[in-house]
């Protein structure tokens, strides 16, 4: 295991839970998507799920202070103890400002780059499972059996944030709220960036060779 707080950054659509989850089997370390937390609040029908429906069907953001309630509580975990990787928060100031306030002493920042254009010609193909949130991509990473997922069986969809409008909106979300923490670690000397190549293998080997892992 290698002890590490990471935090993921990059547009909707631009790898990070593909690329968390790689990194989390290099590093031993839990991957946290406060998307599939929400994903399944909203399932399950929770307080949470209720309240941030509305926001995350509109590719908004959901509020700063339902998102810092859920990761605060999921990091506190055991499991969270030597590191974690955060993928798709902080993704506002507010979000990175309380997490430093709380002693949650990031180590690196890695941002994924990748135009707006490629984000919506990804996503156009992304399809996900419903029940355990595998991703795909119907041409650079299908099911071995067409709408089927491989891990678990269910029948991949179109989650409803990756129709286009919505994909439009996030991506607006991002250049106004998530970008600019690009500058607030680098800033604390935290940030490194990778460009986004085609194939989601030479995009690992390009994170780890960043990292140096
Ligand atoms: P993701 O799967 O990370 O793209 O997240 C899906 C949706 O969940 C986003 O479009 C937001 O509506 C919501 N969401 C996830 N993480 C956050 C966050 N850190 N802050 C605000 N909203 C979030």
């Amino acid at each position: 295991m290698i002890d590490v707080k990471m935090v993921l950054l990059g547009p909707p659509g631009a790898g990070k839970g593909t690329q968390a989850e790689a990194l989390m089997k290099r590093l031993g370390v839990p991957a946290i998507s406060t998307g599939d937390i929400l994903r399944d609040a909203v399932k399950r029908e929770t307080p949470v799920g209720l309240e941030a429906k509305a926001f995350m069907d509109a590719g908004k953001l959901v509020p700063d202070e339902v998102v810092i309630g859920i990761v605060v509580e999921r990091i506190s975990k055991a499991d969270c103890k030597d590191g974690f990787i955060l993928d798709g928060v902080p993704r506002t100031t507010v979000q990175a400002k309380v997490l430093d306030e709380q002693g949650i002493d990031i180590d690196i920042v890695l941002s994924i780059e990748i135009s707006d254009e490629d984000i919506v010609a990804r996503l156009g193909g992304r399809r996900a499972c419903p029940d355990c949130n595998a991703i795909y991509h119907i041409e650079s990473n299908p099911p071995i059996r067409e709408d089927e997922c491989d891990k678990c069986g269910g029948a991949l969809g179109i989650r409803k944030d990756d129709e286009k409008e919505t994909v439009l909106n996030r991506l607006v979300e991002y250049h106004n709220e998530t970008e600019p923490l690009k500058a607030y670690y680098g800033a604390q000397g935290k940030l490194k960036t990778v460009d986004n190549i085609p194939g989601i293998a030479e995009t690992t080997a390009a994170i780890f060779a960043a990292l140096g892992i």
